[in-house]
């Protein structure tokens, strides 16, 4: 069962609408559809969703 709603929340980076799932929870990642950009839920309520830019795990092994 994955229904799929529509949350008022944009992407950070493109402003496309993030489909997030009902359900979800802090902390999922949520990736962007249009972008790829990942997004951390940082709030869950009744009435909406935020999120946040999700960390970029970097491996920088330097130079
Ligand atoms: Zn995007």
């Amino acid at each position: 069962m994955s229904t799929t709603v529509v949350t008022g929340v944009a992407c950070l980076v493109c402003d496309s609408p993030l489909d997030i799932e009902s359900g979800s929870e802090k902390g999922e990642i949520v990736e962007c559809g249009t972008c790829g950009q990942e997004h951390e839920l940082t709030d869950t309520s009744e009435n909406g969703y935020e999120v946040s830019l999700a960390p970029e795990v970097e491996e920088d092994w330097g130079e």
